[in-house]
């Protein structure tokens, strides 16, 4: 017999649920949506009202891209909307399997396996690869779904500090795990630095590590006709490496939405038959398949739109270096689309914000736990599409700030 349902007493958990929330929004930690409607170039309506945007990661200007809407289209009058099932049952489309070959073409690596999102690439390959008893090591600035990865692994994580090779060599050696992967963003997605990728590897080499590194701000933008940071660094083709798992997102510089790892073509197998992200989950549907494949080409083709985008990042970090240094603020290294000013307090980078935003312009402030406790920044990411005048009003309204800000 079922006992009778009483309702325990209070207080419940769950009473304490608003409570929790003011504490959030007292820190200066709620976050909000905006809803979003694309305006022309890099404006947006958000909420309805006008805005130019700095905070997209469509670095190439081609999420909006009428060729990648018309192969969308194309593609649902063959495949209809859905995949219907894991890749692993039903749900591998023409679409898809032409992709995987596209994309280990692009990338010059033996064979690609595309993923629905980055984020469950990461949390899924990186428990197929080590388990516990194996040892991590990541870099302290490492995106969340690596962290998150490595938590799901079990193995035995060293967190070592951001960039610093000294210390991964320090803890390789240290390490007598039979397994070893090193996690690494290839361009960090906070501050926009990209990681020595040959020193990262002669480290894994000398260890018997494996890399994986996670190029979601690379793909697309850096190394020649946009094949990433790993063509960049000259390891692909016939120097690629196979103890480099090459890992991107498509929802970035690609414009569309998704992720594929790329490498050795018996570890990519092995990722196929123990992904439990890829294995139990529905594959994506074949309609971006088909555009991220005309995203590909475009991608090769944009060197025009790489140069503006180049162009866009030496006018702001210009502009910027001329800031009163009084104020503490920091521009961080960066040669890449994405350039951290760092504020300092939550509260601070909230206020520049805000100014900014009163004046029609959207750039995030970034705050903790997603960056370091006091290092709250504005994260402006630049596009291709930005104009020199886009960039200029962003200039001057930061200066503006800056005169009226206490120092
Ligand atoms: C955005 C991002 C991801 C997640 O990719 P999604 O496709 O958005 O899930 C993974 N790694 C890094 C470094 C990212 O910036």
């Amino acid at each position: 017999m079922t006992p009778p349902f009483t309702p325990s007493s209070p207080p419940s958990w769950l009473d304490e649920i608003p409570a929790r929330l003011a504490d959030i929004e007292r820190a200066h930690l709620l976050r909000r949506r905006r809803v979003v409607q694309p305006a022309g170039g890099a404006h947006l309506l958000v909420d309805g009202q006008p805005m130019l945007a700095f905070c997209s990661n469509d670095y190439l200007g081609l999420a909006s891209h009428p060729a990648l809407a018309a192969a969308a289209r194309e593609a649902t009058h063959t495949f209809g909307v859905g995949s219907g099932g894991s890749p692993l049952v039903s749900g591998h489309s023409a679409a898809n399997a032409a992709l995987e070959h596209e994309l280990a073409a692009f990338v010059q690596l033996p064979r690609a396996l595309y993923f629905y999102a980055g984020y469950a690439t990461n949390t899924g390959i990186i428990p197929a690869l080590v388990g516990e008893g194996d040892a991590l090591f990541s870099d302290a600035l490492n995106h969340a779904c690596l962290i998150d990865g490595a938590r799901l692994s079990r193995a035995t994580i060293h967190r070592y500090p951001h960039a610093d090779l000294v210390a991964l060599e320090a803890a390789l050696a240290a390490s007598t795990a039979r397994r070893k992967l090193v996690v690494s963003d290839a361009v960090f997605s906070m501050d926009g630095d990209l990681i020595d990728i040959p020193a990262l590897l002669a480290l894994c080499e000398g260890f018997d590590a494996l890399l994986l590194l996670d190029d979601a701000h690379g793909f697309g933008v850096l190394g020649p006709q946009g094949r990433g940071s790993l063509a960049e660094a000259g390891l692909t083709g016939a120097t690629a490496s196979r103890r480099v798992l090459y890992m991107a997102t498509l929802g970035k510089a690609a414009g569309v939405a998704g992720a594929f790892v790329a490498g050795d073509a018996a570890l990519i197998e092995w990722l196929l038959q123990k992904t439990r992200t890829y294995i139990f989950a529905t594959a994506a549907p074949p309609l971006l398949a088909s555009a991220l494949s005309k995203s590909l080409a475009l991608i090769a083709a944009a060197d025009d739109r790489r140069q503006q985008l180049d162009a866009r990042i030496a006018q702001l970090r210009a502009g910027l270096a001329a800031l009163p240094d009084a104020l503490g603020w920091r521009l961080l290294p960066s040669h890449t689309a994405v350039q951290a000013l760092v504020i300092g307090s939550n509260e601070a980078a909230l206020a520049v914000m805000e100014s900014l935003r009163a004046e029609g312009l959207w750039v995030p402030a970034i705050r903790p736990p997603t960056v370091p406790e006091g290092t709250a920044r504005l994260r402006i990411a630049l596009s291709a599409v930005h104009t020199a005048d886009d960039v200029d009003q962003l200039l001057r309204a930061l200066h503006r700030h800056a005169a009226h800000a206490p120092a």
